[in-house]
């Protein structure tokens, strides 16, 4: 008895606790601190990484992103309208890094799932508990013969947040003479943003319109229809008559091959001279996820609709537009409502608990000229472990809607963009 005691005695004591803490820091420092890496700070993985400092602060988080700055490519088909300028649509990692979440500016090369460790191009290894990959798209250069990362630099895609290529696109559309072409090659889905070559042929038409009027847009498209193609017909009938002509596959206008020394593009049926050409190629999930083991056949990454949990590597979740989430489209709104998801679910299975299952909305705007847009909206709910749209809840603005709703929307379309910007980097 009196043995006993004294080796309590002596657990409470100062030897105690040196003695305690040699025996369990790691089981201690786990329990206390879960440490999740966040790869990718784009709208799903920024909105993913806050989310989970707020769901449970004890979560050790780090975000991974390969550029400082961070350019939204939402309403950067505004830019090229001249109704924005660029720099309203960049952001940086500060204020994300002053809530606690550690910011690693570095290009993530490697992920080694059976370790839990993922190498930085700095050289740093970073071990998780879990892991969220948020690398957005790949471009499939290689779809279009004599399109390539190369050629990119002179037809340049703009399609992802890279600054340079939007700042290129803009450039070549002011510098065009007055009666040039420029050629829009929009892919096949599933693709980024499915409105999205509609809305910036709807921008660039809107610049042209008065700075260069003899101008033309022709848009070779890979796909027979596009989203609120009614809409968006209508439009330009009435705000830009005769500029903008869409050709589909069956009329000539999938884009086959380019060559941008003689600025020709080949489609299944012509050729199309342009003064300044768009490329936008077919996707798949970033490079990112090929290396991490948790992209399939079709490139994109099949998830768990509840957790976002990759069905391919365990402990590792996919968010944004490199998951296949049913029908979630491929939108910053659906991307950043994906990581706040997707947040949750891992506090409640780090808490040993069951994640619950969520509704997610999408809302999607499209800029047709200043103080005018139009939007599609919907709901999707995880059935049978994917998301599916429920039933009649995709609605577009009405077609005979008048100026004053698409105003209204043009107004909305502003407001979304600063929340959510200001909520994820602000
Ligand atoms: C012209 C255009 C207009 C659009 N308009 C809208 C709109 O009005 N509304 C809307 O909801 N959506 C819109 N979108 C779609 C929206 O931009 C994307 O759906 C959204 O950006 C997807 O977010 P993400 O986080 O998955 O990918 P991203 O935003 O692309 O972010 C991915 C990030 O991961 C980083 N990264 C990738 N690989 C690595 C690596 N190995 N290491 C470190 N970092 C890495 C990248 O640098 C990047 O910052 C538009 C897109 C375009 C192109």
């Amino acid at each position: 008895m009196m043995k006993e005691r004294t080796r309590r005695q002596i657990l409470k004591g100062a030897g105690g606790t040196v003695a305690a803490a040699t025996l369990w820091p790691h089981a201690l420092r786990a329990q206390a601190a879960p440490r999740v890496v966040v790869i990718g700070g784009g709208f799903a993985g920024a909105s993913c990484a806050r989310a989970l400092r707020t769901a449970d602060p004890k979560i050790a988080v780090t975000l991974v992103e390969a550029r400082s700055t961070y350019t939204a490519p939402p309403m950067s088909n505004a830019v090229l309208g001249g109704l924005r300028d660029l720099s309203s649509q960049q952001f940086g990692y500060d204020k994300i890094a002053s809530t606690g979440i550690t910011v690693k500016i570095a290009n993530a090369t490697a992920v080694d799932t059976q370790a839990r460790s993922v190498t930085l191009s700095t050289g740093d290894k970073l071990s998780y508990d879990r892991l969220v990959l948020a690398p957005g798209i790949g471009l499939r250069f290689d779809a279009i013969s004599g399109y390539s990362e190369a050629a990119a630099a002179q037809a340049p895609h703009a399609w992802t947040a890279d600054a340079a290529q939007f700042d290129l696109l803009h450039r070549q559309i002011e510098a065009m003479d007055d009666g040039g072409t420029v050629a829009i090659v929009a892919p096949d889905n599933p693709s980024r943003c499915p409105p999205g070559p509609y809305e910036r042929a709807s921008m660039i038409a809107s610049y042209l319109k008065t700075k260069k009027p003899r101008s033309k847009i022709v848009i070779l498209d890979a796909k027979d229809s596009f989203s609120m193609q009614q809409l968006f017909l209508n439009a330009w009938q009435q705000l830009y008559p005769g500029m903008i002509e869409w050709k589909s596959p069956s009329n000539g206008g999938n884009a086959t091959s380019i060559d941008v020394a003689k600025k020709i593009i080949e489609t299944d049926f012509d050729n199309y001279q342009y003064a300044v050409a768009n490329v936008i190629p077919p996707q798949k999930a970033g490079a990112l996820a090929s290396l991490a083991g948790v992209a399939d056949r079709s490139g994109w990454c099949p998830v768990d609709a509840v957790t976002f949990e990759s069905l391919q590597q365990k402990k590792v979740h996919v968010i944004g537009d490199a998951a296949f989430a049913g029908s979630m489209p491929k939108s910053a709104y659906s991307g950043a409502l994906e990581g706040k998801v997707c947040a949750t679910a891992i506090a409640q299975l780090f808490a040993g608990k069951t994640a619950t299952p969520t509704n997610l909305g999408s809302n999607c705007y499209s800029l047709v000229a200043p103080n005018y847009a139009i939007t599609i909206t919907g709901n999707f709910a995880p059935v049978n472990g994917e998301y599916t749209e429920v039933d009649n809840s995709i609605k577009s603005s009405p077609l005979d809607a008048p100026a004053s709703r698409r105003a209204e929307d043009a107004k909305n379309a502003d407001d979304w963009f600063r929340t959510i910007t200001s909520e994820i980097f602000g």
